[in-house]
Parts: C-alpha cells; structure tokens; sequence
C-alpha cells in the first residue's frame, strides 16, 4: 500500500513531523510519514528552547532568572505574528507541560532520555559548545549541569585533542581547562565529535578514555567536569555513569556545536519512536504536491522545514514553498518576489525577514492564502515551514516544532478544536 493511502500523511521528518506523527498515531490513526532526509533537527545542538531570555541568556544577570512561561509571554508580546501568537493555547502552561512531556517521553522509549520540562521554571543550566553557561527548557540528560550552585562550584572543562567542534573559547564560571590526548596520535589528525563518539560506542575504546580523563583530573578537587559532546551515539549514560563513579564529580557532556552528536542521537531517537509506535516510514523521497493533491482526501500535516530542510527556497526569483508552491509570508507581509538582500539586517538581532520566512497560519495551523481563507480544512502546517519567528534569534527552534508538530498531529486526528 503506497504511504499516500494512510489515513493521515505528514510530509518531513524532523522534531515537527515526527511530533505530529505520533500524537496523532497516539489517537489511534493509521499515519505514514514521508522523510527526504535529515534536516535541522540533525544539526542541532541537543537544547530544546521554548523562548529565549527577554535579554538574552547570555547577556542577562537578574536576580532571578525568569520562567520559560514569563519568557514566552514577553515573545508573544514583542513579536504578535509568531506562531505561539497564533495558537492561544500555547501558551498555557499546562499545554506545554502536555506537549513536551508527549514528545520527551516517546523520546525517552526511543532509548534519549531528555531533563524534566516545567513551563513553570527557568530551565536547566547547560554549557555551550564554546564554552558559554546558558539555560535550556530540556536537553539531552547528557548535557544537563546538575547541581549547580555558581558560588561553590569548581568547574573542569575536558579538551580533546584534535577534536574539532569539541569545546572552545574559555571555560564558563572560571573553570579550568584539561587537555587530554585522546584518541591517540596514530589515529586520524582530526576527528570531528560524530567521529569520536562512534569510537566511543565501542566498550574497549570508552573504558580507555574514561581512564585518561580520570588520571587527568585526579586531585583537582572538580565539583563538575564539562566534556565535548562525543560520549557515544548509543552508549551516552553508560560512559557518563563511568565517568561519575571514578571522578565522584557530576560530569556533562557541552551542547552540540558544528557536525552536532547530539543532533545525530536525537535523529535516531526520533526514528527509533516511530518505529515503536507504529508509523509508517518512507525515508529519501521527495513528495510531490501535485501527487499529493491527485491521490488524497484525507489530513496531511507540512512539516518540511525551511532552508536546510528544504521546505522553503528562491525559486525563479521569489521566495516559495517548495512542495505546493504556497506564498511566502514573515509575520507580517508576503515576500513574493524581494531580492534576498532586501530580506536580511546588518545586526544580528535585527529583523532578518529572510530567517522568519515561511507559511501564514491560522490558530488551528491551517495554511491560509493570500485572502486569509485556509487552503483545506485538513491542511496542516507544523514546526518551521511555518513563518513569522527566527528559530535562532527567537531561540525557540525545537520548542515551535514540539508544540506545532504535536498539536498538528492532534487536530489531523480531529482531537482538537479553536
Ligand atoms: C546548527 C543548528 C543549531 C540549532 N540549535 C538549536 C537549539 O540549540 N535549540 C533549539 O531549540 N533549536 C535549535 N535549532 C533549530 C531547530 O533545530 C529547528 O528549528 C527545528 O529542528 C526545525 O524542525 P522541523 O521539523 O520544522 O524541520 P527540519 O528538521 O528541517 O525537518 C524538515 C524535514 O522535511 C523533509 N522534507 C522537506 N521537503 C520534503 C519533501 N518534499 N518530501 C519529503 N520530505 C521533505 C526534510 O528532508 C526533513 O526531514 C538549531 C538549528 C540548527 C541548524
């Protein structure tokens, strides 16, 4: 049976789509999901942002480090056509207490387990892949910095020689640095952390580098050791555990930064979910629309992403929706046929239409045209495809995708009303 006659048909396999494919598989649908390939859910750094700090985590020294609700609603207020605007019920704390828990549970079954999500706090503290501390709303339970008190904590920051991408810039809190030579010179001159962490997978290799950082940090008093983020692709929490007993430090892996590990675990993870939960998987087509249109007339969720997922690109001039041709929206105009140097600021934090560029939706993430009216009343859209937000400046990339996706997949089903 072709994928095009599963009740419900969700286009693009990133944190997006497989949310909607599993909410709505949860409702007992039949779903299949079609996947081209790997998009930026892959690249990620393993963070999960609901919204970024009103003053940028990194930036910010309050008192308080507000909640990821308060932090939310502050989006909401600066940035009225961003998608968590548009679906009221984002941003009620126990929709979002609903939806991460769906998606982190389903993620912990696919064997990542994932820090507890609570709209109600500031998130947990993590390191960056160049060394900076910031918050996360969850994250790989690899990356969380556990019982951190800045006042008392001692920091030790592990750097693997000719590991690129592994931890730069200089260690958060004034921690200090631990050069370890692993793996051997012999090896390859310089391995990127997907590289190393496939080496680590391996039992012998992994007993190995557990005794070099041991040895290296022996006697240094380290309340925390941050390592790169190359503890395995399968074997993450064994090789912590490891790490944990021999230093008795809490040790975390740094959020991912370029050729993310922790990107590639999530892709599994999500892979190995659908496999559990039943959803039929076609991975490395490219949906045609024009397909689409002629064989269905049931639900089909769009979570084909942007730029690197494919799902929006310049197409003869103008900017456009790459399966069905749909017109290109910022959150506040359409940007039909603008040159793209007309759509990007000098500053980083400016407005950058190009980076908010995608589909118009209505509250139930209908897709609309360019008169308002939804195209199909079991059209959905979720995660990036959708525009009017930066994913990165806006620092909710893998939040929007876990909230859409989820509710997408839940309306597809006929679970949810306005
Ligand atoms: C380097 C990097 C770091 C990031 N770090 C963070 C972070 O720290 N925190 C955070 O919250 N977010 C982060 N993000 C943002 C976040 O990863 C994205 O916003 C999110 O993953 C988007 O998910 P998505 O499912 O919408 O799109 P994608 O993951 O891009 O998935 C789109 C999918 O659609 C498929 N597709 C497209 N067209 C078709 C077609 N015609 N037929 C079939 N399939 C198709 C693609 O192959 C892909 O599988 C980061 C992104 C990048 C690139």
């Amino acid at each position: 049976m072709s994928v095009l006659d599963a009740e419900i048909l969700v286009i693009g396999g990133g944190m997006a789509g497989v949310a909607a494919a599993l909410s709505a598989v949860e409702a007992g649908r039949r779903v299949a999901l079609v996947k081209r390939a790997p998009g930026a859910t892959s690249m990620s750094t393993g963070a999960f942002d609901l919204a970024p700090h009103p003053r940028g985590w990194h930036l910010a020294k309050p008192d308080r480090d507000p909640t990821q609700l308060e932090c939310l609603e502050a989006l909401v207020r600066a940035s009225p056509g961003h998608p968590y605007a548009l679906i009221g019920r984002a941003n009620e704390a126990e929709y979002l207490q609903e939806a991460f828990s769906f998606v982190l549970e389903k993620l912990e079954a696919g064997g990542l387990p994932h820090a507890n999500f609570d709209p109600r706090d500031p998130g947990h503290h993590a390191v960056t892949s160049t060394g900076r501390l910031r918050r996360a709303a969850s994250s790989q339970a690899s990356h969380v910095l556990r019982d951190f008190n800045p006042d008392r904590a001692r920091i030790g920051v592990v750097r693997l020689a000719r590991c690129l991408g592994g931890l730069t810039g200089p260690p958060p809190m004034g921690g200090n640095v631990i050069e370890v030579d692993w793996p051997s010179s012999k090896n390859a001159p310089f391995l990127l952390p997907a590289d190393i962490g496939k080496l680590l997978d391996e039992e012998g290799e992994s007993r190995r580098f557990v005794e070099i950082v041991v040895a290296a940090c022996k006697g240094r008093g380290f309340s925390h050791i941050v390592l790169p983020p190359v503890l395995g692709v399968f074997r993450t929490r064994e090789i912590l555990n490891e790490l944990e007993e021999a230093t008795r430090a809490v040790c975390c892996e740094a959020l991912g930064g370029e050729a993310s590990l922790p990107g590639i675990r999530l892709e599994n993870a999500l892979r190995r979910s659908l496999e559990r939960a039943g959803v039929t998987v076609e991975t490395g087509r490219t949906l045609d629309g024009a397909e689409v249109l002629e064989r269905r007339g049931g639900p089909v969720v769009l979570a084909s992403g942007r730029f690197i997922g494919g799902g929006v690109a310049r197409r003869q001039g103008s900017m456009t929706e790459t399966v069905f041709g749909l017109p290109i929206h910022d959150g506040e105009s359409y940007l039909d046929d603008q040159p793209a140097e007309m759509l990007s600021c000098r500053s980083y934090r400016g407005p950058h239409s190009l980076f908010r560029a995608g589909l118009r939706v209505d509250d139930l993430l209908r897709p609309l045209d360019m008169g308002n009216r939804p195209l199909h009343e079991t059209f959905f859209a979720a995660g990036s495809v959708i525009g009017g937000y930066d994913p990165h400046v806006d620092g909710c990339g893998l939040g929007v995708a876990v909230v859409t996706g989820y509710r997408a997949g839940r309306l597809a089903a006929g679970l949810e009303a306005s």
